[in-house]
């Protein structure tokens, strides 16, 4: 059974049935059945328009595992039963019908709740509720607020309420939020979770399935979310038995790729068509083309190349590669702030150990209008320290494609991201090339250079890597470290990205 998760990309036409009603006590004390009468006439009589109605269910994660109890609906309040909370907790509690409160024992602490008022006693302290305290068909109901504000107290083990409000996780660090939104390259679905997580990943059919085992997971951010047309639907499905995220696709005729970037924490899901089927036409409309608007850059993402275990080019008796580039990096970062007034991300703003998926991930997902990354050259046949521009060399489409026609994808593979927007790469090059010429080059007319760089391939914006001087050459061996030098190479290449940004922005 689905509970009452949000919903991403819900369905017009779905219906959702109502859980069976919540059970009543099978106790058969004729003191309790008279004030359970007086209560349902009670509630009659004075709130006729809000009679309860069943609205899914709480969900409690524990270490031996999850247990449901009611979430029932008074009106437009949820309300938590709480003698079912505190028999899962196993807690112990009295309760007296005729003084009306129920008291709940925890060490040295009493927390007592007293029926229609919006508090709870934690001994002498008032706590207040969201709603009043009801006791209705002999059942404890309170807000739920009730267990963030006052049973979280007296508890030994920490309880965390999910941001949804639906589950409460007990003795944990608290609720893993998955982030379910649109990615580059157009039709990338990424789920992002707030910690690191576990996830089995199931292909059903024209389903995906993110099976989360015991640990707390809750969805969030869904309204930021537009339904794709390969979408059906995204849903939580948490109940004592399953916890997972599903995916529905449009149709059968789907499949989907899942990329697990760790480091991130990021699931990528890919969809694209099974061999020899035959989208129908005009069934998945056109994939967005943000060029052919008018739009402003907003994000730059500077990516300083190699780091941790990975030095890259040793330039001196300790001086890497790694270190010029990522003080070069942070330099530019600043000039382009200053400079341009775009938020600048470092891909890796320290020394650090990172993939290249995790790079190209980063500006994609972050959808960054730029990507530069910085390097130094290390030409053995050049006796010059030159710096170069260069930008990604794509396999040519004509003959050479490695997918037959039948395979028909939907969208841009993540490996060809660059494809469309490589002619602006190249123009983005040229810009960098004419400035490293003249501030760098000592006015050499040097042209940028190609390589199949996979870095740069996967990047679904203008991307370019530049290589900074020749760690052969002793010229660039004494000043790569100098401050005056980094601080050339960041004013060179920001005034060549200032260039690019005329010909590139639509204001
Ligand atoms: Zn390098």
């Amino acid at each position: 059974m689905k509970n009452q998760q949000p919903t991403l990309f819900q369905q017009g036409g779905e219906v959702r049935l109502p859980p069976p009603p919540a059970k009543f006590s099978t106790r058969n004390d004729p003191f309790r059945l008279v004030t359970k009468t007086l209560g349902l006439i009670l509630c009659i009589v004075t709130l006729p328009e809000i009679l309860p109605a069943g609205a899914g269910e709480f969900l409690v994660f524990q270490r031996q595992g999850r247990k449901a109890i009611p979430r029932i609906m008074i009106g437009q309040q949820a309300y938590l039963p709480v003698t079912d909370l505190l028999h899962v907790l196993d807690l112990p509690y009295s309760e007296s019908a005729s003084a009306g409160f129920v008291q709940i024992v925890a060490g040295k602490n009493r927390l007592k709740l007293t029926k229609g008022q919006s508090q709870a006693m934690l001994n002498e302290t008032s706590i207040p509720l969201s709603a009043p305290v009801v006791v209705f068909n002999n059942q404890w109901l309170a807000p739920p607020d009730f267990v963030s504000r006052a049973l979280g107290r007296v508890l030994s083990e920490k309880i965390a309420v999910a941001p949804s409000g639906n589950a409460f996780a007990v003795g944990e660090t608290g609720f893993a939020r998955l982030n379910v939104r649109l990615a580059e390259p157009a039709g990338t679905l990424s789920v992002q979770a707030s910690t690191s997580i576990a996830a089995e990943i199931r292909h059903e059919g024209s389903r995906v399935v993110f099976a989360f085992g015991n640990a707390p997971v809750d969805l969030v951010g869904q309204d930021t979310v537009q339904k794709p047309d390969w979408i059906r639907s995204v849903d939580l499905h948490q109940t004592e038995a399953a916890n997972q995220l599903v995916i529905e696709l449009a149709d059968k005729t789907l499949t989907a790729k899942v990329t697990h970037l760790a480091s991130q924490n990021i699931y990528l899901v890919e969809a694209s068509r099974q061999a020899g089927t035959e989208p129908k036409a005009g069934a998945f409309g056109e994939l967005p083309r943000p060029m052919a608007e008018a739009w402003k850059w907003r994000h730059i993402t500077v990516d300083a190349g190699h780091g941790g275990q990975d030095r890259g080019v040793a330039i001196r008796e300790s001086l890497f590669e790694k270190d010029v580039a990522l003080a070069i990096a942070r330099k530019l970062r600043w000039a382009l702030e200053n400079r341009l007034g775009v938020s600048v991300v470092l891909s890796r703003p320290e020394d650090q150990l990172l993939r290249l998926e995790d790079r190209v991930a980063a500006a994609n997902l972050a959808r960054s209008n730029l990507f530069i990354s910085i390097h130094t050259g290390n030409g053995a046949a050049s006796p010059a320290a030159y710096s170069y521009a260069y930008t990604a060399q794509l396999s040519n489409d004509e003959g050479s494609s490695r997918e037959p026609k039948s395979a028909r994808s939907l969208f841009v593979p993540w490996g060809e991201a660059q494809r469309s927007s490589l002619v602006w790469s190249q123009r983005l090059a040229e810009c960098l090339q004419a400035e490293m010429n003249r501030a760098l080059n000592g006015g050499e007319s040097l042209a940028f250079r190609r390589s199949p760089l996979k870095v740069l391939s996967a990047l679904a914006m203008p991307a370019v890597l530049v290589e900074i001087g020749n760690a052969r050459v002793s010229d660039f061996q004494a000043k790569a470290e100098s401050d005056q030098f980094q601080n050339l190479v960041a004013a060179t290449l920001v005034a060549a990205v200032e260039k690019f940004r005329a010909l590139h922005e639509r204001p």
